[in-house]
């Protein structure tokens, strides 16, 4: 389907070399708004991965994500391992944390990121059924393991590639202050940072999985394909 509000949406990830960095477990009261600013200043546009029980806590924050042009997509209601779940209780965990995602920003997310990247044939017949597509990552960070800015910076910058999805998470102020170099290094490499749904090409595929913009699962296969 496709997806509406990205502010990027006018780049063209098949001509130009892009790289989506997205932000897990927010929102936060004390870092997410700091990175919302400092993404304005850089001129890039993100993804965001909020949990339901944090949206409710903060909607003002989800909904200037949005306003920005970020795309806000969905992380569960609690960070729940999915795959340890029956397909009712993964439903639950989407379908509230899709409600609190829509009432913050007028949009049902259409992006879902199961914790710890873990998914299942539950977890996406389940994202399916919401018209949603599930995006993992292909370069993680270790934001969350090294709380370091300059940790943060060299792991993205020396393992990033053309088509990355990279995890990072807005909860940390380490990785905030990592993003203004981040995002220089990825422009010096002629990598330009865009949303998810624009690195994919502006649209995605209910149900299916993906790591990066050509490593991807379709629907009723186990088989990581490139194209
Ligand atoms: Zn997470």
């Amino acid at each position: 389907m496709a997806v509406e509000g990205a502010g990027d949406a006018d780049v063209d990830c098949g001509v130009t070399a892009c790289v989506a960095l997205t932000f897990d477990d927010g929102p936060d009261a004390a870092t997410t708004g700091r990175l919302l600013d400092t993404l304005a200043h850089l001129g890039v546009h993100a993804t965001f991965f909020p949990i339901g029980s944090h949206v409710v806590e903060q909607p003002g924050l989800v909904r200037c994500e949005a306003e920005d042009g970020h795309v806000v997509g969905a992380h569960t209601w609690d960070h729940a391992d999915l795959t340890g779940l029956s397909a009712a209780a993964v439903r639950r965990e989407l379908e509230s944390t899709a409600t609190a995602v829509r009432d913050a920003t007028g949009h049902d997310p259409v992006l879902v990121r199961p914790p710890y990247g873990d998914w299942n044939d539950t977890v996406r017949e389940e994202a399916g059924r919401q018209h949603a597509a599930i995006v993992v990552w292909n370069i993680d960070s270790q934001d969350w393991e090294s709380r370091n800015t300059r940790a943060v910076v060299d792991r993205v910058l020396s393992t990033v590639k053309r088509g990355s999805i990279v995890l990072m998470h807005d909860i940390y102020p380490t990785t905030v202050d990592a993003v203004p170099e981040v995002v220089e290094g990825l422009r010096e490499r002629g990598l330009t940072p865009v949303t998810v749904p624009t690195l994919l090409g502006g649209k995605v595929g209910e149900g299916w999985v993906y790591y990066s913009q050509h490593d991807l699962v379709r629907p009723g296969s186990t088989q990581q394909t490139t194209e």
